[in-house]
């Protein structure tokens, strides 16, 4: 049996992180990958989408031609071109990295499991691994509605597989995968109706915002239903899903599955290394990625600690750490994240219904983007930027920037809430004119005691 220094299991988002330090330090790496190369957010997440909202921006900016004077008498969507661009941006990601790992480590394209706290297993064949990190990400849950298995649903690999543009589609969960796609594909040409079983979509984020959200999607034509009790889906024809809820029943081409994220550890054969994880199947870990077995670590998204490239690539500088002086902590990082829908939404830190919960006192700073110069010259108006601050030390606590450029402003109040400054440092700061974060500033004049 060959024995390596390190095996990853997974070539998730940490893995660019951590592969150069440990060639760096002359570790024997084997790394195992069950798929491609890449993982979620190279093949179908981050890079994907991002891919396809550019194209599906430029419709609808073309769409919008005249509101510039720019008048374009006719435009379709070519949507095999479309997705030749996704499909050439994420294969470039996937084949640079695919060549790397061949050039500098033993790669074993196939699915790991483990045999035991020391050996893994790769379809018959077996490799000792002195440390062990499992980087195996999530994937789709499938909700447990009546028929879903007897229809050809699709999650968001399905979707990016597609080559031929939806001509109904049908999208049940409001939340990040579903809006970004539902905004994507309506924009494209397609007729989009969503169902959500929260009250309201984007469920976790305050109620104003979710509501500014669900008018942007709705006044580009996508048909909501929030509080929707699917009580059966079925199909009747090829491309005729029928989804059947409590106001009736809506037919459509297509139906994708955005209803949360499940990881996967089940597979892996945790009991055989005596790895726990909790009952929602998430690897159990210490703030350092550690998990119940010392030499064995969980980064990314299966350790249940984030869901996103950016915490995943974080756990990869944690783990270095654990290895050497032990200085990065996963609790460090201040939480920030963005809907890319258009605008986009981003946030970080805490909302309001999570300062409530947490008995945190606070005063709120809003500002709409309708009032922010930058955005009447792009006519690009609708979002609002809303700012939490502590009230008993004027720190920051956390934002939402929803408008035109907001997952870009949203780092400086990263890094200002990251650093423990108070907002007067914010208010201080003097920002080119004109740009949407010279906003910023003159936000906190609003601060108040409930939005
Ligand atoms: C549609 C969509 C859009 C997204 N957009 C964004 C975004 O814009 N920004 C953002 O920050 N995040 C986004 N995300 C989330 C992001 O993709 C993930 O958080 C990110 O990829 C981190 O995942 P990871 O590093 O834990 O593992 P992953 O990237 O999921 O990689 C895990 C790898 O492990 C492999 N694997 C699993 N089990 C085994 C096994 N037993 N043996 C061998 N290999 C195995 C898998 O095949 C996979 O390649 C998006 C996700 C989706 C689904």
């Amino acid at each position: 049996m060959k024995r390596y220094d390190v095996i990853i299991i997974g070539t998730g988002q940490a893995t660019g992180t951590i592969l150069g330090n440990l060639l760096e330090e002359k570790k024997s790496v084997a790394i195992v990958e069950a798929d491609r190369v890449g993982g979620s957010c190279v093949n179908w997440g981050c890079t994907p989408t991002k891919t396809l909202i550019a194209s599906a921006r430029t419709a609808h900016m073309i769409k919008r031609g005249s509101d510039f004077g720019i008048e374009v008498d006719s435009y379709h969507t070519n949507f095999s071109k479309v997705m030749d661009r996704v499909n050439a941006i994420r294969n470039e990601s996937n084949k640079g990295f695919t060549a790397w790992l061949e050039e500098t480590v033993d790669f074993y394209p196939g699915f790991g499991t483990f045999v035991d706290a020391h050996t893994i297993a790769i379809e018959g064949t077996h490799i000792y691994g002195g440390l062990i990190v499992i980087h195996t990400g999530t994937r789709a849950r499938v909700p447990s509605i009546p028929g879903i298995e007897s229809v050809p649903w699709l999650d968001n690999k399905g979707i990016l597989a597609l080559n031929e543009l939806p001509s109904h589609l049908l999208i049940i969960g409001g939340s990040y995968i579903g809006l970004e796609f539902a905004q994507a594909f309506r924009r494209l040409g397609s007729e989009v109706t969503l169902f959500e079983s929260s009250p309201q979509i984007i469920s976790k984020e305050d109620e104003d915002i979710s509501e500014i959200a669900r008018s942007v999607l709705e006044d580009e034509g996508i048909e909501i239903f929030t509080s929707a009790s699917i009580s059966s889906v079925s199909q009747k024809a090829d491309q005729q899903i029928s989804v059947e809820y409590q106001g009736g029943t809506i037919t459509g081409s297509h139906l994708l599955v955005g209803a949360g994220r499940i990881p996967n550890s089940d597979g892996l054969n945790l009991s055989n290394a005596g790895v726990k994880i909790d009952e929602r199947g998430f690897i159990i870990v210490d703030d350092t990625c550690r998990t119940s077995v010392p030499h064995i670590y969980a980064l990314g998204d299966v350790n249940g600690r984030g869901a996103f490239t950016h915490t995943s690539v974080h756990d990869g500088q944690v783990f270095l750490s654990a290895l050497s002086d032990g200085s990065k902590k996963i609790s460090d990082r201040t939480l920030t994240y963005s809907l890319f829908i258009d605008p986009p939404l981003a946030r970080v830190g805490m909302n309001e219904k999570q300062a409530k919960q947490h008995n945190i006192p606070y005063l709120v700073a809003t500002k709409e983007m309708a009032s922010v110069s930058r955005a009447k010259e792009k006519d690009e108006t609708k979002g609002r930027i809303k700012i939490l601050v502590n009230k008993d030390d004027d720190t920051i606590i956390g934002a939402a920037v929803f408008g035109v450029g907001g997952d870009e402003v949203i780092g400086m109040i990263a890094l200002a809430m990251q650093a423990g400054l108070r907002y007067q440092t914010l208010q201080e700061t003097v920002i080119p004119h004109p740009t949407v974060s010279e906003l910023i500033p003159w936000v906190f004049s609003s601060l108040q005691s409930e939005a």
